[in-house]
């Protein structure tokens, strides 16, 4: 819990805005409230979704807590080394890797690659034969399920780029079963983002329950069960829920699934969205016609979710206790799309006043960029 007077304005008077910061504290109480939910599960995996926070302190904040990392790029992998998770608790994931991403993967010895075509299959087996090795393999399935979640943001309906089709499995795995440089291990399946109704993590299980029986009825292994992520946070309340319900998930896949599976998740955003804000400060106050803008110095480029997704992000200006007023919150970046929310109750503002953007953790800093030539922004971390 971040409440507005927990947060060091004194430290921040000194610094350069805009940047993130990272309160630690949250983020190890998070990973201990993971660690409660799976410790009773030995043969239970939690992987960290590394392209939602790629930051080297919270990278290896959260590999000391011992969850494995899921990789979706060759760089991924070698943050993820750096960083000090162990190589076989890398999965690798992507509908694009390239040679060089899986000859990283091969030569460090990665725990799974998770393919999605056969055409992908094909090269991983020849570049792990030229290798003289073997490369262990989970199947993404394409479960065709949609997860009521922002469009941009699903990624289980057949009409999406991952995975291979359901109905496809046993072919694909009958064929690696004839490929002596791979090693079949599992399926694996990832149905999208910022999901809080448990009924569509329900329905992946049914369709999990479905192709396993099919599977097992044509004499197939299925291997271990990899059900990827996607539990979803309260954006709108910070402080009230700072902790995801791991509970409610857990419990999802721990009623429905058969024991006898080995299971893997990949936690992303509900692992680090809550423990990140981005700082920055008012530099005008522009009286518009019909309303007022609140013209930060963080942009679009610093934190794009609001202009990529309509994601909304809770607010405050932490140097303001005056009457509140409604604003239109706006960034610099010359794109119309380069705003924070409109309408948004906040006290009072003034120029240099520091504002948070919370629940900034995910999806914050690793999608920053230079746009308009700005810098990328800095991290300070909780002491
Ligand atoms: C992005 C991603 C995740 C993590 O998703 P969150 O919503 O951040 O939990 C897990 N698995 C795969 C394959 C992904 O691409």
């Amino acid at each position: 819990m971040m409440l507005k007077a927990d947060y060091p304005l004194e430290r921040f008077s000194t610094l350069r805005t805009p940047f993130y910061y990272y309160d630690t504290s949250l983020l190890q109480r998070t990973l201990e409230s993971v660690r409660a939910q799976t410790a009773a599960h030995p043969s239970w995996k939690v992987h960290y979704a590394v392209k939602a926070n790629h930051n080297p302190v919270i990278l290896k904040q959260i590999a000391s807590a011992g969850l494995g990392a899921d990789c979706v790029s060759g760089g991924e992998i070698q943050a993820a080394l750096d960083a000090g998770f162990p190589p076989g608790s890398i999965v690798f994931a992507g509908v694009g890797k390239a040679d060089w991403e899986i000859l990283l993967g091969l030569e460090a010895g990665i725990g799974r690659f998770n393919i999605e075509s056969t055409a992908e299959m094909h090269v991983i087996a020849q570049l792990a034969a030229e290798r003289g090795g073997t490369a262990p393999v989970s199947i993404r399935i394409n479960p065709d399920i949609g997860a009521h979640t922002l469009a941009g943001i699903t990624t289980g309906l057949a009409e999406n780029k991952f995975g291979i089709f359901h109905g496809q499995a046993e072919e694909v795995i009958r064929e690696i079963l004839t490929l002596p440089s791979l090693r079949f291990c599992g399926l694996h399946f990832h149905i999208g983002s910022q999901i809080l109704d448990m009924t569509d993590f329900a329905a992946l299980c049914n369709r999990i329950n479905d192709l396993c029986n099919r599977l097992e009825r044509l004499g197939l292994p299925v291997g271990d069960l990899n059900v990827g992520g996607g539990l979803g946070i309260e954006y709108g309340h910070p402080n009230h829920l700072p902790i995801a319900d791991f509970k409610a998930y857990f419990d999802t896949f721990r009623s429905l699934l058969p024991p006898k599976y080995p299971l893997h998740f990949e936690l992303g955003r509900s692992i680090v969205a809550s423990c990140g804000s981005l700082i920055s400060r008012v530099l005008y106050v522009k009286e518009g016609l019909a309303k007022q803008f609140a013209v930060l110095d963080a942009g679009m480029n610093d934190l794009i979710r609001p202009a990529l997704y309509h994601a909304a992000h809770r607010i405050e200006n932490l140097s303001s206790d005056g009457p509140e007023q409604n604003y239109d919150v706006v960034g610099p970046v010359c794109e119309s799309s380069d705003v924070f929310g409109k309408g948004i109750v906040l006290n009072e503002c003034h120029r240099g006043d520091i504002i948070a953007i919370r629940s900034a953790g995910a999806y914050g800093e690793s999608m920053a960029s230079q746009y308009n030539c700005r810098p990328l922004p800095p991290a300070f971390f909780s002491e």
